[in-house]
């Protein structure tokens, strides 16, 4: 997806602050942080959202989500964290590349 911003992070035509990098996945910090930590974990490939996958796209996201407390543990997360998937433009999403945002350090707003 030529005019997608996280394809152009993929392939390092943009420039992030990458925290985790294997062969399917990219970790970045958000460039406009929410909390004292504030990164965005995203397929390599390019899916729009959420809403686009289907059962071939299973192993892709077990991956992503098994990966998550490590990543955490990685940025002093022990006391715990929060996940966010923005879906659609009624799920707030602004960027169409899927991501998981993932979120810490000091008091989030209580949610929910
Ligand atoms: P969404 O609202 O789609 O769930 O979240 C998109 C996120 O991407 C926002 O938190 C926004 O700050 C972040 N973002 C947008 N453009 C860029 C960029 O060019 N670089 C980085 N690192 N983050 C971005
Ligand atoms: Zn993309």
């Amino acid at each position: 997806m030529s005019d997608c911003i996280f394809c152009k992070i993929v392939a390092g035509e943009i420039p992030a602050d990458i925290v985790y990098e294997n062969e399917q996945v990219l970790v970045f910090k958000d460039v406009n942080p929410r909390a004292k930590i504030h990164l965005l974990m995203i397929p390599k490939q390019h899916i729009v959202s959420l809403a686009e996958l289907d059962e071939s796209h299973a192993a892709l996201m077990g991956q992503m989500m098994t990966l998550m407390p490590t990543l955490a543990q990685g940025q002093g997360l022990e006391a715990g964290f929060r996940t966010i998937v923005n879906t659609g433009k009624g799920g707030g999403q602004e960027v169409f590349h899927l991501h998981i945002h993932l979120l810490g350090g000091g008091e989030l707003p209580a949610f929910g």
